[in-house]
């Protein structure tokens, strides 16, 4: 870019050699004749250089400087002045307000001519510099208010920061902690910084933060995270999750660390409860069967290597279900919570007590004898036995106890746990508040449950079940309007085997389905003949076991059945037990509807031993209720049992259900059976249970 140059002088010839010769140097030159123009032109147009003469009419050379040097837009415009003057007083004074340099007139070309470029050379360069300072100048401002702010921002995040903050050095302690530091250890700011890192850790979780710490020193790493322990103010520990940072200086040794510091108590106690809920029995606090089987496999490997005996014993509260039924769970729980509290007293340290659900409590015994284990039998007896106080009630509970020894009973804690648990129900079956040793007398008893299912198996293809038929007769008139199949087992070995005995093992290992269907296929076709020989039409009550009702192709079996039988469906009559229906009573409901729609009839058996909710009774698509032989026993002299089923009779009908009794076995019974207005009866007093043919000839008889 061209330099532009003023050039004052009120000599018209000067100024023109003047211009001449800056113009021949090819700069752009501007010129005026007096002061006042020179200044109009130079705040005007900035020029980057004047050459100003000093003597002017009106306004002189150096007013001319002054007032450029007042002005801001051309206060840094170099000013050279052209003069005759040389004298050093009138320099001195030059320089005093601001000009650069002086030409003395008159002057060489060459001599103006370097003067000229130099200030133009030097202005530029100070320029250059000052838009340096400038740029400088606005950078540097700009860093420390970038400072400013993060180490506001850094405050404010150190300071407000939910997670403690600290910033320590291995020589000179805290160099900074936070409030949320402060408030997790409960020690003033003042306080803490007093305090060494050991001072505040766990001395059990010292030793782990040391090594880290180590190698951190040694340069080995650079940060670290760990779960350690604080000790607090107060003297407990708080779990804190610690995220560690080295802060090195430039020769790589560690200036100080950085340590972020969370508060992870509520994560750790979720973990001990899980670890506790995984391994206890939430109600007692005793160990539950996870971990009780972990202690007692480590009792059995000891007792091995020892050549000990070791005593496993079941015990079972007796009738504790009646404390639950009557006064609640509530009460129920404070009597498990106290029975437990008894028996672990009652025991030795290295002795397990654990509870394996509801009232059954198994306990371990290890390096103990047979005395032994009768001596705490009875022991654990008496402290059962003790009367309880919970709240208002006084209670008593008894317990029944089951004991069984390695090795002599078995191996492993499987096999121990089974005998001790058969002879636990041995003692219940003794007269429970006892104890009994596992006997062999007693697997045999568990023996024949299985030689029973083995023969079961074989049962049906051997033609070893047959159906006997119980008559149902209606008080109205005496008439027999129904019979109730009943099965029978007669085996060439084991004898006649009671229903009550094989058909919960049938039911057990599955046979029952195909056993039901047998059972069911041959009554409906015995129906259909005596029908189809003249009998008259009566209804078959056919029982129903819980895995036959849950079955889901149940309804389309039935009707297959009749429909091969030919007999229509309401000549059929499904038994089922209280228990089952009650046991899932939506189920039960969605099935019996199913069934109902086919034209099936249900009833509902042993009526009075379940716990029957009204509100689901009323759905239930059953027509008829068989109140259970133990109420009708005991009619003619128990007030009680009278009661219950006057009761029954009564809501039956109100729900528009038919009633059976069953078990009717005298007159009395039948008489007040009548009274109450039972619709039928059933039982010994008119007929047991009869082979097919023996039970045609009774029906002829009758009706
Ligand atoms: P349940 O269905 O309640 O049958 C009535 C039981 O009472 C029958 O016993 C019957 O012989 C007996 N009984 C009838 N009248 C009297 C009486 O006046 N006095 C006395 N003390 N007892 C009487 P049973 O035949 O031994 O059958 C026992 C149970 O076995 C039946 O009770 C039933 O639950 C079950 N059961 C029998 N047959 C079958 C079957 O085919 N399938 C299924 N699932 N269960 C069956
Ligand atoms: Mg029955
Ligand atoms: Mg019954």
């Amino acid at each position: 870019m061209t330099d532009k140059i003023l050039a004052v002088d009120d000599t018209p010839a000067s100024l023109k050699l003047l211009t001449d010769i800056l113009k021949a140097e090819g700069y752009e030159v501007r010129s005026a004749i007096n002061g006042e123009l020179a200044l109009r032109a130079a705040i005007a147009n900035p020029p980057d250089l004047v050459l100003l003469d000093i003597r002017m009419p009106a306004m002189d050379g150096y007013e001319v400087c002054r007032r450029l040097k007042a002005q801001s837009v051309t206060r840094d415009v170099p000013v050279i002045f052209v003069s005759a003057v040389s004298e050093t007083d009138e320099k001195v004074q030059g320089f005093g307000i601001g000009a650069v340099d002086f030409v003395t007139k008159p002057y060489q070309r060459e001599e103006l001519m370097a003067r000229v470029r130099t200030h133009l050379e030097l202005n530029r360069l100070r320029h250059h510099l000052e838009d340096l300072v400038d740029e400088r100048t606005v950078e540097l401002r700009e860093n420390s208010e970038q400072l400013l702010r993060s180490e506001s921002h850094f405050r404010a995040y150190f300071e407000r920061s939910m997670v403690g903050m600290a910033a320590s050095s291995p020589e000179k302690g805290f160099l900074e902690v936070n409030e949320a530091l402060c408030a997790m250890l409960g020690y003033t700011r003042e306080e803490l910084m007093r305090l060494t890192w050991a001072e505040l850790t766990h001395p059990d979780d010292i030793a782990d933060n040391e090594i880290l710490f180590s190698r951190v020193l040694t340069g080995e790493i650079n940060e670290y995270t760990m779960d350690k322990r604080f000790i607090r103010k107060d003297g407990s520990f708080v779990y804190v999750h610690l995220a560690a940072r080295a802060v090195r200086s430039a020769d790589g040794n560690l200036d100080y660390m950085i340590a972020l510091i969370e508060d992870i108590s509520e994560r750790k106690m979720a973990e001990e409860r899980i670890q506790h809920l995984a391994h206890f029995d939430q109600l007692t606090g005793l160990p539950n069967q996870a971990l009780f089987t972990d202690r007692i496999n480590r009792a059995l490997s000891k007792a091995q290597r020892s050549n000990q005996q070791l005593a496993v014993l079941f015990l079972d509260l007796d009738h504790f279900k009646n404390v639950n039924d009557t006064l609640g769970h509530r009460i129920g729980d404070v009597l498990l919570v106290e029975v437990a509290l008894r028996l672990k007293s009652a025991v030795r340290e290295e002795d397990t007590v654990s509870r394996q659900g509801g009232d059954e409590f198994v306990l371990v015994l290890p390096d103990i004898d047979a005395d032994g284990a009768a001596h705490v039998a009875e022991k654990l007896r008496d402290v059962v036995a003790h009367s309880y106080q919970v709240e208002q009630y006084e209670l008593n509970i008894t317990p029944s106890i089951g004991i069984a020894m390695y090795p002599d009973d078995g191996e492993n804690f499987e096999l121990l746990y089974r005998c001790a648990d058969i002879a636990m129900y041995r003692a219940k079956h003794d007269g429970r508040n006892n104890y009994r040793f596992f006997t062999q007398e007693m697997q045999a008893h568990s023996a024949r449950t299985l030689q029973l299912e083995n023969a079961l198996r074989h049962a049906l293809e051997r033609d070893q079940l047959r159906l006997h038929y119980q008559p149902q007769t209606s008080l109205q008139d005496g008439r027999v309007i129904g019979a109730e199949a009943l099965l029978r087992w007669q085996h060439p070995e084991l004898g006649a085997v009671s229903p009550v005995e094989f058909i919960p093992i049938a039911e057990a290992c599955g046979q029952i389905l195909q056993i039901g269907e047998w059972v069911l296929r041959s009554a409906v076709q015995q129906m259909k003949l005596w029908i189809d020989s003249g009998l008259e039409p009566m209804i078959i009550a056919v029982n129903l076991s819980a895995v036959q009702f849950h079955h889901p192709r149940l309804p389309e079996l039935v009707t297959q059945i009749l429909e091969e039988a030919m007999l229509p469906p309401q000549y059929l009559e499904l038994e089922l037990t209280e228990g089952v229906a009650m046991d899932d009573p939506l189920g039960a409901i969605a099935v019996m509807d199913v069934l109902h729609q086919r034209g099936i009839r249900m009833s509902i058996d042993d009526f009075g031993t379940g716990y029957s909710s009204l509100s689901y009774l009323k759905k239930f698509k059953v027509y008829k209720l068989k109140i259970d032989q133990s109420f009708v026993r005991d009619i003619s002299d128990d007030p009680e049992d009278k009661a219950i089923v006057a009761a029954i009779i009564s809501m039956a009908s109100s729900l528009s259900m038919q009633t059976i009794a069953e078990g009717v076995e005298t007159a009395g019974q039948l008489a007040f059976l009548r009274n109450q207005g039972c619709n039928e009866v059933q039982g010994y007093y008119f007929s047991k249970p009869l082979p097919a043919e023996q039970f045609e000839a009774y029906v002829r008889g009758k009706n």
